[in-house]
């Protein structure tokens, strides 16, 4: 039952073949059974996803249900839950019960969901291989020695191994395309503003995009159609109309232009996972596409320039976990200023902590034009470069990440090697384009992401080109073994 896709447990459910409370205890068994290992959840509610799924179950009944109706799934910790614990990695929201959903949250129940729990991630979603969190790293299903990737790492590992059916995630440098390919299984970031933002603490405003994690393009497509479209609780939510996600999914690809940046095979790239690469691209010249190079010349100044504008947005936005209102608050202290110094120091870690000092540096008064005011006239450049290519090109193709899934500690102390893992997946974010990573030919049994970037609110592209090789390869079948 925990192999299916989110189509063939409707349908098993719509049939009566199985309950959705059924469905839920299996998935909740099977997290009691792996989670000690993975520590893929930091908050599971079993009592509410089983009441939730008895209402799936009537509203099933009641023929009046979607195809997400009582399908369990898992939010990042990053979302919002009514009356739930929200801890967004940290210690500083370790005691933070969130008053409402997230507009993800709630639109994803509204479809007949199931919660099961909240994932786990890097704290405030600032990492490439969930180390950074309060709770501690996430284990790669595929080897447990390794890491997740991050920031959506307990999203990603709890679907690769198949510990609930999807997951929600958010992607500011990659944080859903990165942990995917290093997971093996379909990771969809959208169109900035495709999907609220409301709800989903802030870390960098401008960057910030909500999606899902799933097995394959097919569960994305059902996932995006339950999330995406026009909020007015956020301001800068799309008005662009949310097309059918499903119904091109088997279009032919018959003169699709592929564009391969040269800078995408650069000398960071292991040689292997390019190979990877360099064979879905030749599948889907057989599927009829046409695969031409493309230069994104600015594409190499996207780590420094996300390290400005990130840590400038993280800085300004962490500025209300204070230790007043909300949040961890230090104990005993002297006066206001004590207060907030020390509830902050003992309240967030390292990395958030270098995040805060690098973006107000970078803010302060004879800064400001150097780094924030240049970082913002590059990322100028880097999403022009993009409006030429697709002056050209319908989609554009490559790793997800450098290399496949390194291990746990190996990079944990020098953090530019663990910046440079996001390379190939910032650049969409600082264009607000649309990526999506799914699986391709593994190396050493270690799996691999092709990165497909489309232009604006081309989702249902990106969907349809990742479903036709999904029909056509079995990569993102693959289960790790053991799960
Ligand atoms: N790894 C990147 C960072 O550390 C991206 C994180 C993300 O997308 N949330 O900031």
């Amino acid at each position: 039952m925990h192999n299916k896709s989110i189509m063939a447990l409707g349908a098993g459910l719509r049939a009566g073949d199985f309950s959705s409370v059924e469905l839920t205890r299996a998935f909740l068994d099977r997290i009691a059974q792996y989670d000690g290992e993975l520590n893929c959840f930091i908050t599971l509610d079993p009592e509410r996803a089983l009441t939730s799924a008895a209402a799936a179950d009537r509203l099933i009944r009641s023929g009046k249900a979607g195809p997400l109706a009582g399908i369990p799934i898992a939010h990042k910790d990053i979302f919002c839950t009514d009356g739930v614990k929200t801890s967004c990695g940290s210690r500083m929201l370790d005691n933070f019960i969130a008053p409402y959903d997230a507009t993800v949250v709630s639109r994803l129940s509204e479809a007949g969901t199931v919660m099961l729990g909240k994932t786990n991630m890097d704290e405030f979603a600032m990492g490439s291989s969930n180390e950074t969190s309060y709770y501690g790293v996430v284990r790669n299903p595929w080897d447990s020695s390794l890491v997740p990737g991050g920031s959506s790492g307990g999203s990603a590992a709890s679907v690769a191994a198949r510990l609930c059916v999807a997951a929600t995630g958010t992607d500011t440098g990659g944080s859903i395309r990165q942990p995917a390919a290093l997971c093996g299984i379909t990771g969809l970031k959208p169109t900035y503003g495709r999907v609220s933002r409301y709800g989903m603490i802030a870390f960098a405003s401008s960057l910030d995009q909500g999606g899902a994690l799933t097995r394959s393009a097919e569960d994305a497509a059902v996932m995006l159609q339950a999330m995406a479209g026009f909020d007015h609780r956020d301001s800068t939510s799309a008005q662009e109309p949310v097309p059918d996600y499903s119904e091109n999914l088997n279009a032919p690809l018959t003169g699709l232009k592929i564009g391969l940046p040269k800078e995408y095979f650069n000398e960071g790239l292991d040689g292997e996972v390019a190979r990877s690469v360099e064979l879905a691209v030749d599948e889907y010249r057989r599927l009829g596409a046409e695969a031409m190079e493309i230069s994104l010349p600015n594409s190499e100044l996207s780590v420094a320039t996300y390290y400005v504008v990130a840590p400038a947005e993280c800085s300004s936005n962490l500025s209300r976990f204070d230790g007043v209102r909300f949040g961890y608050r230090c104990q005993e202290p002297k006066d206001l200023e004590d207060l907030y110094k020390r509830s902050r120091s003992e309240g967030f870690g390292a990395e958030v902590k270098r995040r805060i000092l690098i973006g107000t540096y970078a803010l302060s008064a004879g800064y400001y034009d150097a780094y924030y005011l240049k970082a913002q006239q590059i990322r100028h450049l880097i999403s022009d470069d993009f409006r030429r290519a697709f002056d050209k090109v319908d989609v554009i193709m490559g790793p997800t990440s450098p290399t496949t899934a390194f291990a746990i500690g190996e990079k944990a102390d020098d953090p530019v090697t663990m910046y440079l893992s996001d390379i190939y997946t910032i650049a969409a974010n600082l264009a607000g384009l649309p990526g999506i990573s799914i699986p391709v030919r593994p190396v050493a049994g270690k799996p691999v992401g092709l990165q497909i970037i489309g232009n604006y609110f081309q989702e249902a592209k990106l969907l349809n080109v990742a479903h036709r090789l999904q029909q056509e390869s079995d990569w993102h079948r693959a289960l790790p073994t053991g799960y």
